[in-house]
This record gives structure tokens, C-alpha cells and sequence, in this order.
């Protein structure tokens, strides 16, 4: 399983611990906790959100009276299963169709990879699907965006490097509208300045779609990489002040011992991770079960 796969360095850095810890505990007492604590922060699963599941543990051993040591493993699961499983759901928001996906981050964490491997998904289940190139800043992004599409047997609509994305995306949707197409996926440019610079330059987009494609069912997902921990915390922070994320892609996960991250950013940001890539290949793109997520971390 793919999942399981991608997660195997997670699994190393979190249950394989989790087990040395719990193994080496007679009792239950507060410096387990602790223990275990630890090797959520290591895993990055971030402060606050680590200090949560571990109260909640505290408080589960309490009010069940629980006083075996190997209890706790199971416990530890059903916590971070609530903890994924409280905010709004995880599923992609595009049926029925029309739908207009917005993919937005900064450069290098995997979004045109993310855009490819999507279309090519989303065109296996029968979907109509057509790609707007919206990162029209790099030459590069735009050739790299037509591999994909090539790949996937995707259309893409672009312009010259240079271009206006909000004509981009402008044009996307009305060759969108006259194809029937079910999904419109646009690449957004990944240049971070500063917070004001990348807000005039999203709102202008979203300005167009709300304006061209009010009926289109909205997804607006925030692609981030798992290897860079809590600093994909903070650029998503950065993000949701920009705009209305509706969505968390995290890609890179198998390059990562630190997964706990998908728990962090969705904690710590009340936006569901919708997507997770665990590889390089045009298949290695997940639906985000929050479920699937604990039982192939703990298997
Ligand atoms: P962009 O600049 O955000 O468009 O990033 P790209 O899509 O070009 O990806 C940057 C690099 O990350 C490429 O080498 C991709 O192959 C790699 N990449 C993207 N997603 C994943 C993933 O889920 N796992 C792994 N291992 N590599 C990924």
C-alpha cells in the first residue's frame, strides 16, 4: 500500500519510539508522558498540538482508570485519530462539477508536481479536466506544467512567460465553460515577497473566478513540503492571511521521518490537509484519511 510506504520513515520516527518507551514503563506516570511528548516534538507534530494530545491522553488514563502501560498505545492512536478527525472534512470539495481548483504556494514545494499528478487522477475517474498556468513569472514553470499535462493527457492553457496570470486564469475558465469541463486546475505564481505583495496578487485572481465562475465549486489548496516541519507551519500561516485556504496538500511526506506535521498544520491552522504526495511519480498523489493516516503510522 502506497500509504503505508510513503509513511514508513514516519512510522520509524514516531511508533517505533512510541513502542521503546512504552516497553521500557512498568507503570504509568508522568514521566512517560513526558517521554512521549518528546518524540512527538521530534516528529513534528509542533508544540501546542503535541502539549493537546498529550492532556488528552492524561485525562483518557484518568477518567477510564487505566493503569496498564500497554493500553496506552492504543489510547495514543484513538487521540490523534479525534485530534484529525475534529475540524471540517478531508475530502476535496469538486462534485458535482463545475469545480475551479486555486493551487497556491511557494516555489520548490512540489505544486506543479501536485497539479500534474491531480489532473492525472482526477482524469482516470472520468473526469473532464483542463489546467490553467497561471505562474506565468518562470518560462520553466510553464514547460514543466505542459510536461505534466502531456503525461496525464491534460490540456493546458497558458500564455508567454511574463503574461498576466489573472488573463490566464480568465481564459482557463471560459475554455473551462465552453469544453464542459468538470475541473479547472490553475497554477498560481510561488514568489513570496512579502504578505501584501502576494495578497494584490491573489486577490486579483480569485477576483476574476468569483466574477467568471460563480456557480464553480471552490477549492483553494495551499501546497506545502512536509521535509521543512514547522516551517511549512509558518508559510501556511502566512497563506491563510492572504487568503481563504480551503485546503492543505502536504507533498514529500515519504521523504520524512517528521510526518507529524500533518498534525500540526491542520491543528494549528483549522484547514483540513485534503492531499498528501508520497513520492515522485505521476500515482503518488493521496486522498488525506485521517483514519487510513493513524492505522499506516501505527499499522
Ligand atoms: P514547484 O516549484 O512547487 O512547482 O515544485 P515541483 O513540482 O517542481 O517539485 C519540486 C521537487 O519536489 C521535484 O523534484 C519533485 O519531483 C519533488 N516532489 C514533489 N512532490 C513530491 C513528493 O510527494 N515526494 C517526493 N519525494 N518528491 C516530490
Amino acid at each position: 500500500n502506497r500509504l503505508k510506504n510513503g509513511l514508513s520513515k514516519t512510522r520509524k520516527g514516531i511508533t517505533e519510539k512510541v513502542d521503546i518507551i512504552l516497553k521500557s514503563y512498568k507503570k504509568i506516570d508522568e514521566e512517560l508522558f513526558e517521554d512521549l511528548e518528546e518524540v512527538l516534538i521530534t516528529a513534528d507534530v509542533g508544540v501546542n498540538t503535541t502539549m493537546d494530545i498529550i492532556q488528552e491522553l492524561r485525562e483518557k488514563v484518568k477518567e477510564r482508570k487505566i493503569s496498564e502501560v500497554s493500553e496506552i498505545r492504543g489510547l495514543l492512536k484513538e487521540v490523534l485519530r479525534e485530534v484529525l478527525t475534529k475540524g471540517e472534512t478531508n475530502k476535496l470539495n469538486i462534485d458535482p462539477s463545475p469545480a475551479i481548483i486555486m493551487v497556491v504556494g511557494v516555489n520548490g514545494v512540489g505544486k506543479t508536481t501536485t497539479i500534474g499528478k491531480l489532473s492525472s487522477r482526477l482524469k482516470s475517474e472520468g473526469k473532464k479536466v483542463l489546467i490553467a498556468a497561471g505562474d506565468t513569472f518562470r518560462a520553466a514553470a510553464i514547460e514543466q506544467l505542459q510536461e505534466w499535462g502531456n503525461r496525464a493527457g491534460v490540456d493546458i492553457i497558458s500564455h508567454q512567460e511574463g503574461a498576466d496570470p489573472a488573463a490566464v486564469i480568465y481564459d482557463g475558465i471560459q475554455a473551462a465553460k465552453a469544453r464542459k469541463i468538470d475541473v479547472l486546475i490553475c497554477d498560481t505564481a510561488g514568489r513570496l515577497h512579502n504578505k501584501k505583495n502576494l495578497m494584490n496578487e491573489l486577490s486579483k485572481i480569485f477576483r476574476v473566478v468569483e466574477r467568471e465562475y460563480p456557480d464553480a465549486r471552490k477549492e483553494i489548496l495551499l501546497v506545502v513540503d512536509a521535509t521543512t516541519g514547522q516551517n511549512a507551519v509558518s508559510q501556511a500561516k502566512v497563506f491563510k492571511e492572504a487568503c481563504d485556504i480551503t485546503g492543505i496538500v502536504l507533498t514529500k511526506l515519504d521523504g520524512t521521518a517528521k510526518g507529524g506535521v500533518v498534525l500540526a498544520v491542520q491543528s494549528e491552522l483549522d484547514v483540513p490537509v485534503k492531499l498528501v504526495g508520497v513520492g515522485e511519480k505521476i500515482s503518488d498523489l493521496q486522498d488525506f484519511d485521517p483514519i487510513s493516516f493513524v492505522e499506516a503510522i501505527f499499522e
